[in-house]
């Protein structure tokens, strides 16, 4: 090998192992500034986000927040295993706040009323406008302190997934009109047709 060659891939060697390192620092040196900066959200409120740091960003940048949470109640709205993500754009208008979440709710089944595990799946799409002239439909402004709490926009959206008359299984048989048996159980012999009994005005209802 030639002194220059030898040289040479000496040089290169540890010129890269130089930018290796350099770039390991810049990552590792990133990774604390984002915990610093961006820090583990409070655990009694997951969805409130300080997205002052994405305001003072180009357009078109966007920054994900992963959710992974047991439990969550969002107002009324009790979830398990609650899943997701949100892209947070900044655009000239505003950020734009979009998400896909997955979760489990305990319904109640109006035939049998018996508690049941719903799953749920559902997105969002919102504008905080950076003024009044921007503003989408929902109205929804970006507040001065820079947080954003997605919570109320969750549980809205996520109702609009929850059926009104929920049923445990499609067949549910329902209890009985006279004696209130759980017919998907076992059947009690009653007749089920209508009669002047308390339950088959509720069973119109239903
Ligand atoms: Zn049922
Ligand atoms: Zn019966």
């Amino acid at each position: 090998m030639l002194v220059e060659e030898y040289i040479e891939t000496t040089l290169n060697k540890s010129i890269s192992i130089y930018w290796w390192s350099r770039y390991r620092l810049r990552n590792k040196r990133s990774a604390l500034l984002d915990q610093r900066e961006y820090p583990m959200s409070n655990p009694r409120k997951p969805f409130r986000i300080n997205v002052g740091f994405i305001i003072h960003e180009e357009i078109g940048y966007s920054h994900e927040i992963p959710f992974e949470l047991d439990k969550v109640k969002l107002d009324d709205l009790e979830l398990k295993n609650f899943e997701g993500s949100v892209h947070i754009g900044r655009t000239p208008q505003g950020l734009i706040v979009q998400g896909k979440f997955s979760a489990e709710t305990t319904l109640e089944c109006v035939r049998c009323l018996k508690n049941f595990n719903y799953p749920l799946k559902w997105e969002i799409t919102e504008l905080y406008a950076f003024n009044k002239k921007s503003v989408s439909e929902s109205g929804l402004l970006l507040p001065d302190d820079a947080h954003i709490e997605l919570a109320p926009l969750l549980r809205e959206y996520a109702l609009l997934e929850v059926p009104i008359n929920p049923l445990h299984k499609p067949d549910c048989k329902g209890l009985c009109i006279e004696c209130g048996q759980d017919l998907n159980a076992r059947d009690c012999g009653h007749s089920q047709v209508e009669g002047d009994s308390p339950f088959s005005k509720l069973k119109d209802l239903l």
